[in-house]
């Protein structure tokens, strides 16, 4: 019998029975892992000296789980899947890992994503391009990309994520799994490469709601060593996961989810923004309110160029420490500049150099009031704008993406002007550091699409009750990707 497509609680309750060991978990899943590798490319390194571990009351004792290859994890290669850090073995982990090991978690591989955390697409480790469980051709989108594609095909129940745009939560759609990126600071974020420090998030990526809820649960607390961390010892997400929804109120945003703001829409997108729609109706037989909010449309259409602006800002400063010396391979040259920029020549790809000349260029102190400060302004606006509307609702709804995965090689799938909303949405959680969660809403051509829901800060329950009735009046919960036939 398999047990790595099971959800948490029932793995446990084989392991209490002695049904099964943590030793022979951790064989079933590095076995799948080898499996999938060839075709998703899912791994940077799997550890297959990982040893089962003892089982506890803990829910995540001797589970075997997978790691983001941005989180640093003591004696193992950790290397944002740059070049720059193809050989850097930190001597400390990350506090959420560490908080993992303390309930006996048992880590499996460290998982491929976008460089740095730095993409959407899955396409830009040093160590290749991650594709689609569902279809081989197609991408995970990222940056936590190997993530998703080793939780959707069954590796283990649970992985590892950072979002700071959307990289849990757009993987996970495309997956057709759930991604959840908590209330910013909730998780510490010691010993997560930092990406963009003021919208960098920790958070899982899991096939169910409650796996999520018990992960988060283990992750989160106070932590000395990063200072956005908050005591969130009042949060219990898995115990309160299903308190009843009635009378909750979603709103969503009609610019975003009205099919006639897309003259050219797909198939796919109309197909996209149907299930959307039906989501709503179960929404209120669940005894939810659902109301469109107008939202003005230059604070939209705004979105993608402050994220822009702030992440590539925050990123090459947050970066100015990869020189070479301390950490990754020594480039060579005469003197200190020059090996300096021999290692960053050689060592980042094209994308990451193309958002530090624009990081740079909006700090100049010439440009910083006209790009930088104004974005900051501009985000401002909108956060506020979004915690005026939460006043008054609970939740955000809205769809992820323009539908669901896109093709590897088809460059006409790229992001269209007119989507372009639809696609950046997301952002907005990380904006206001937002809870946000990502579930499952069925499919589209075969293959899975997803639904966020979004709340305002520190009510993470809530956001996580409203997933939870939602995904339990739908199908999809521990859904195991099946390769599509053609
Ligand atoms: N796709 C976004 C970017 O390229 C988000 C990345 C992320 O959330 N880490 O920046």
């Amino acid at each position: 019998m398999k047990y790595m497509d099971k959800g948490i609680v029932a793995i446990h309750e084989a392991l209490k029975k002695g049904e099964i060991t943590s030793q022979e978990l951790v064989e079933e899943s590095l076995a799948k892992a080898h499996e999938i590798q060839d075709k998703t490319n899912a791994f940077v390194t799997i550890l297959d000296d990982a040893k089962g571990l003892p089982v506890t009351d803990d829910l995540l004792s001797g589970i075997p789980y997978g790691v983001k290859d941005n989180y640093s994890t003591r004696g193992i290669l950790s290397t944002g899947s740059s070049n720059t850090l193809k050989n850097y073995v930190p001597f400390f982990s990350a506090t959420a890992v560490l908080n993992l090991e303390k309930k006996g978690a048992v880590p499996i591989g460290k998982t491929t994503l976008d460089e740095f955390g730095m993409g959407g697409t899955g396409t830009t480790a040093h160590t290749g391009i991650v594709h689609n469980p569902w279809d081989y051709d197609r991408m995970c989108a990222g940056s936590s990309s190997g993530s998703a594609a080793s939780v959707a095909a069954g590796v283990y129940p649970y992985a590892l994520g950072s979002d700071t745009g959307d990289s849990i939560r757009k993987p996970a759609a495309y997956c057709g799994i759930v991604g959840y990126k908590p209330t910013y600071g909730m998780i510490s974020r010691y010993g997560l490469f930092p990406f963009a420090s003021s919208l960098d998030h920790c958070g899982v990526l899991s096939r169910s709601v409650e796996d999520a809820a018990i992960v988060v649960d283990a992750m989160k607390g106070l932590d000395p060593k990063d200072q956005t961390t908050w005591d969130s010892t009042n949060i219990h997400l898995y115990e309160n996961l299903k308190k009843d929804v009635k009378g909750t109120k979603l709103f969503y945003i009609k610019e975003i989810c009205d099919i006639n703001n897309y003259p050219n829409a797909s198939e796919e997108l109309i197909e996209h923004l149907k299930n959307f729609q039906a989501t709503l109706k179960k929404c209120e037989e669940l005894g939810m309110s659902v109301e469109g909010v107008s939202l003005d449309q230059k604070l939209l259409n705004a979105l993608p160029s402050v994220y822009v602006v702030i992440s590539c800002a925050e990123a090459t400063s947050n970066m100015s420490n990869l020189t070479g010396f301390i950490f990754g391979p020594r480039g060579s040259g005469k003197n200190y500049e020059e090996m300096m920029k021999d290692y960053r020549t050689k060592g980042f790809s094209p994308l990451i150099k193309r958002r530090f000349i624009i990081g740079s260029y909006v700090l100049q102190k010439e440009n910083q009031e006209k790009y930088f400060k104004n974005a900051q302004r501009v985000r401002r606006l909108i956060v506020d704008e979004m915690k005026k509307l939460f006043t008054k609702y609970d939740g955000l709804i809205l769809p992820v993406g323009s539908g669901p995965a896109k093709l590897l090689d088809d460059p006409t799938d790229m992001v269209k002007e007119e989507t372009t909303i639809l696609e950046d949405h997301l952002q907005i959680g990380n904006f206001g550091g937002f809870p946000s969660i990502t579930i499952p809403n069925g499919f589209v051509s075969d293959l899975p699409v997803g639904v966020n829901i979004t709340g305002n800060c520190y009510q993470d329950e809530l956001v996580l009750n409203i997933a939870y009735a939602l995904e339990s009046s739908m199908n999809y919960k521990n859904q195991i990707a099946k390769e599509v036939t053609k």
